[in-house]
Formats: structure tokens, C-alpha cells, sequence
């Protein structure tokens, strides 16, 4: 008689933990890691890449090893969306870079925004977005330019290091951390603490992917503690202190998931040190086979929050963290920090928006000569791809609103503007199906012009592809990248569309709608028409969501 195929139980397989003893790699990426530190390469920039050129770069840095330093090759242009997925990577790859400065809490001195603005109009052709993650992006980079750049911004004490690849990423803050007059706690030295003592550490420069943090004692939890890696949302603690609640395994992407609270009272003494023992837990027990598997936010589903609280306290930590409140959520907060609002110190700050994003190195400098005018030396970004001047005379805001506003920056913004975000794209980025800036720049534009009057909220985020650099599952209208059919049969750019995605107190996932779609042609026909049913249909108080 045959063996039976169906009695046995198939062995698991490994998901490469090392902390399960799975140390050899079970993959290309891990065995590019196991090879060479990424940390490693910046010395080889320095000394070989930058004097011998692009062509002398070892593939195994040019798209692995590099962006440890926040360097990625862009895409190289004409090459249409349709042949992102058939093209092997080197096709796609420009001989420039896009290079992305990190900007922990988003904390900017006049100096700093000047020096990121001298680099992207001597070395960036003046290109510089504002990213969704508080950090700068430049475009055009040659790799002769790197170590100038990196002096440059190591001179006024930023850097690359870590803004890419599968590290801890730049970490996120409230913007009016420090400032804001209904702050739960200034999470800055929080945030400065964890960047001087583990960021650079080769203790945490392999991971399975990428490590996403935020520490904000935001009232309205602007960097949307819900979707990070981990994050640690200000909460007054039971003895009436302030310190932070802990979340552990938010992401978006092709699988999203809220981050799941451990139920912990974190005091900020802490916080570097849980920090550390969270993203030890992710390298040593993340998953490494798959890299689609290989986030935090996989463990924590399978684990439960209990039980990663366990290891985290038991194997990392040796001492038990107290239990805490969560944080207060309103349902029906902005969570942005646009317009002249007062400061706790009875200054005030402006917060004004671009076009999902997009400035230049131009733009930048106008900023830091505004704010320098006005007796201002901190900007802030902010994690919708907004920015901030803080520290305004009550007598200089209006001077400072004109100001930026002539520059096209608005203080006073549409609700479309205030809330439309964008991702990359197809201009520069390689995974891109669709263009995404100048579409969103231009809904903006159209939106504006056709209902100028619209009263409520609305956000629409923009993505070139299914992956959610633009957060699009968690805005009321999401739109993700993709070719469609048009009405003549022709494949063309378009959108999957995604409805009613929120965070805050009813965190949920905007519904894909089953043959939801949109040429990119029609988009702007199609939002007005979502818009204006509601408009008709609303009764009355009733917010946007769908
Ligand atoms: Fe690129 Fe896709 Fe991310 Fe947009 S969402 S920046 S297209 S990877």
C-alpha cells in the first residue's frame, strides 16, 4: 500500500528566525546582509564609488547596500509603468540617485534647511519633496557628489545614515513637540536619545526589513501612532505622570495592519532602552524567508500582544513594565498643524502646505529666509508632507503668512490641498506603475476650481503602486497606482480606488470596491462626482466619510 499524502503533517517551515537558530540566509537580501555590513558602505563610497564612478559600483551595494545610507538609484526616465513589473532591475535603474535625508521628528534650525537647500540647487537640479515620514528627499544625485553632501550635512548634525534599507528608520515626532500648549509630554529628548544610541549601531543595521518608529506626545496624534513599527503615543501615567503608551505592529502596505497596544506605561527614562529591546525581539524573531513576511506586524498577529510583552519583558528587558492607559482619541480631530495657531509660550506658529509635497531647493531657502526675518530658527516637517515655523511674534504672523504665501505656500489652504497627499512615483521610482505628483497637483488644482466652497475634511492620498507610501488605505479616498482599461480597450494609468479609510478612535481600512477604478484622465470627473453626491445626500453636520 502507498503511504498515506494526507496523514502526515507537513513540517513547518522555517520562517528564518535567528533567534530559532535559522542563521544561514534563506534569501538574496539576507545574504547580501550576512556578507557585508550595509553600514560598511559608506566608506566605500568615499574612498572608491565617488572618485572611480558610477560604473565601478558592486551591484550588491548599488541596489542593496546603499540605501543604508538613503541612496537609491531612480528610475530611469521614458520607461512607461507598464514595464515595471517585466524589466529586470538594472533596466530600470538611472545612473543618479534620489537621496533621502533623515529628519528625526522632523526637527529643522534655520542652518539645516538652508544647508539641505544649498545641496539640492548645487547637486539635486532643485528638486526636494517633504515625505509623508518628515524627511527631504533630493533627486539627481551623482555618486561623485555623496561625500560632499554628506559633509555638508554632517556640518550642521544631519545625516543619511540609516534612511533607507532594513534598519530603523527616521523616527517620527509632533512637530510642536515642545511647543504645542495641549501637548502630554515633549517627546524630543526621547527621540534625540534613541537616534544618539542606537541609530549607526551595527547591533541594529540588519534587520529583516525596515523599522519604523514614532514617539509623539501629539494631543491629536499627528504621526498616526496606529501604523508604525513601534510607537510610543504620550499618555498621562497612574500616578499622574506623563510618560507613553506602546504600540507594537502597524503597517500598511499589501497586508495592512493597526498596531496592537501592549497595555504598558512606558516612563520616558525608558523609552531608549524598550525601544531597543522591541527592535531586538524584530531581529531575532522577525521572519526572513519571505521579505513580504518580514515586517513586525507579522510576529505580533501570530504572537498576540501578550505574549510578545512577555518576551519583551522576560528576555530583553529582566524587569516587568507597569500597566497604562491608553491615550484619548477624538473621533473628529484634524490630525495636522495648519494655519497661526498659539504656542504655549504665547508665540505662535504657521503651518502652511505645498502641493503634496513638492518644493525645491529654491523654495526651501525662501523658507529659511522667512522664517530668519521674522526671528524664527525652527522649521518643522510634518508626517503629511507639510511643513511648519515655529516661534512667530504674535505681531510678525501675518507678515509671515503673506510671505509664504507669495511663494505659493498655503497658510489658508483648500481642504484639498490641506489634505491631498502623493507618493513618489513614476518619475523617480522604479516600482511605479503611475505618475502620482503632478497628478495629485493638478487634482488639487481641479478640485479647487470646481467646488471652491467645499466645507468638510477630506483626504485623498496617492499611490503609484500597491505599495502604501502614501498611506492610502487609511484616507477617505485612497488611490492606488495601477494600468485600467479605458473605455477605448486601451490599458492606460489609473487608480483601484479606495473609500472611508480613517485612524483615530474609528481606526479602519478604506474599502477596496470591486470594479472601483479610474483612468488617470478621469480622476478628477470621478472624485467631483463622490464629492458632490455627498454634498447632496449629506444631512446636516454630517462629516465626509464614506
Ligand atoms: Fe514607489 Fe509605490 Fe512607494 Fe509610490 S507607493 S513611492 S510608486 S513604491
Amino acid at each position: 500500500m502507498p503511504p498515506s499524502t494526507t496523514s502526515r503533517p507537513r513540517p513547518r517551515r522555517g520562517e528564518g528566525q535567528w533567534a530559532l537558530g535559522y542563521r544561514e540566509p534563506l534569501n538574496k537580501n539576507e545574504e547580501n546582509k550576512k556578507n557585508d555590513d550595509g553600514l560598511n558602505v559608506r566608506q566605500r563610497i568615499i574612498d572608491v564609488y565617488s572618485k572611480a564612478g558610477f560604473d565601478s559600483i558592486d551591484p550588491a551595494d548599488l541596489r542593496g547596500r546603499f540605501r543604508w545610507f538613503g541612496l537609491y538609484t531612480q528610475r530611469a526616465p521614458g520607461i512607461d509603468g507598464g514595464k515595471t513589473a517585466v524589466l529586470e532591475p538594472e533596466e530600470l535603474d538611472d545612473r543618479y540617485f534620489m537621496l533621502r535625508i533623515r529628519i528625526d521628528g522632523g526637527q529643522l534650525t534655520v542652518a539645516q534647511l538652508r544647508t539641505i537647500a544649498e545641496i539640492s540647487t548645487a547637486y539635486g537640479r532643485d528638486t526636494a519633496d517633504i515625505t509623508d515620514r518628515q524627511n527631504v528627499q533630493l533627486h539627481w544625485v551623482r555618486i561623485e557628489d555623496v561625500p560632499a553632501i554628506w559633509e555638508k550635512l554632517e556640518a550642521v548634525g544631519l545625516s543619511t545614515t540609516e534612511a533607507c534599507g532594513d534598519t530603523p528608520r527616521v523616527i517620527l515626532g509632533c512637530p510642536l513637540a515642545g511647543i504645542a500648549e495641549d501637548e502630554v509630554i515633549d517627546a524630543s529628548p526621547q527621540i534625540r536619545q534613541i537616534y544618539d544610541e542606537h541609530i549607526g549601531s551595527p547591533l541594529f543595521s540588519n534587520l529583516p526589513r525596515k523599522f519604523k518608529t514614532s514617539v509623539s506626545g501629539c494631543s491629536v496624534h499627528c504621526v498616526n501612532h496606529e501604523i508604525n513599527d513601534v510607537a510610543f503615543a504620550g499618555v498621562t501615567g497612574p500616578d499622574g505622570t506623563p510618560g507613553y503608551d506602546l504600540y507594537v505592529g502597524g503597517g500598511l502596505s499589501t497586508n495592512p495592519m493597526f498596531a496592537r497596544r501592549l497595555g504598558t506605561f512606558i516612563a520616558p527614562e525608558r523609552v531608549s532602552e524598550v525601544w531597543a529591546g522591541v527592535c531586538a525581539i524584530f531581529r531575532d524573531y522577525g521572519y526572513r524567508r519571505l521579505r513580504h513576511r518580514a515586517r513586525i506586524k507579522f510576529l505580533i498577529k501570530d504572537w498576540g500582544p501578550e505574549r510578545f510583552r512577555e518576551v519583551l519583558e522576560q528576555e530583553y528587558l529582566g524587569y516587568r513594565l507597569p500597566d497604562g492607559p491608553e491615550p484619548v482619541l477624538d473621533p473628529g480631530v484634524r490630525r495636522d498643524h495648519i494655519g497661526v495657531h498659539r504656542q504655549r509660550d504665547g508665540r505662535y506658529y504657521v503651518g502652511f502646505a505645498p502641493r503634496v509635497g513638492r518644493v525645491s531647493g529654491t523654495k526651501l531657502a525662501r523658507i529659511a529666509d522667512i522664517a530668519e526675518a521674522h526671528g524664527s530658527d525652527r522649521i518643522r516637517t510634518t508626517a503629511d508632507q507639510k511643513l511648519v515655523v515655529l516661534d512667530v511674534e504674535e505681531s510678525r504672523t501675518e507678515a509671515v503668512t503673506a510671505a509664504l504665501e507669495a511663494e505659493d505656500l498655503q497658510v489658508r489652504p483648500s481642504v484639498f490641498r490641506r489634505q491631498t497627499m502623493a507618493c513618489t512615483g513614476i518619475e523617480f521610482c522604479k516600482l511605479a506603475i503611475v505618475e502620482t505628483k503632478a497628478r495629485g497637483a493638478s487634482l488639487i488644482d481641479e478640485l479647487e476650481k470646481r467646488l471652491p466652497d467645499f466645507p468638510e475634511p477630506v483626504s485623498i492620498n496617492i499611490n503609484g503602486c500597491p505599495n502604501s507610501c502614501a498611506r492610502i488605505q487609511v484616507a477617505d479616498i485612497g488611490l492606488k497606482g495601477q494600468l485600467v482599461t479605458d473605455a477605448d480597450g486601451r490599458q492606460v494609468e489609473g487608480y483601484q480606488v479606495h473609500l472611508g479609510g480613517a485612524m483615530g478612535l474609528n481606526a479602519s481600512f478604506g474599502r477596496k470596491v470591486r470594479g472601483l477604478k479610474t483612468t488617470a484622465e478621469e480622476l478628477p470627473d470621478y472624485v467631483e462626482r463622490v464629492l458632490r453626491r455627498f454634498l447632496e445626500q449629506r444631512e446636516e453636520g454630517e462629516p465626509f466619510a464614506l
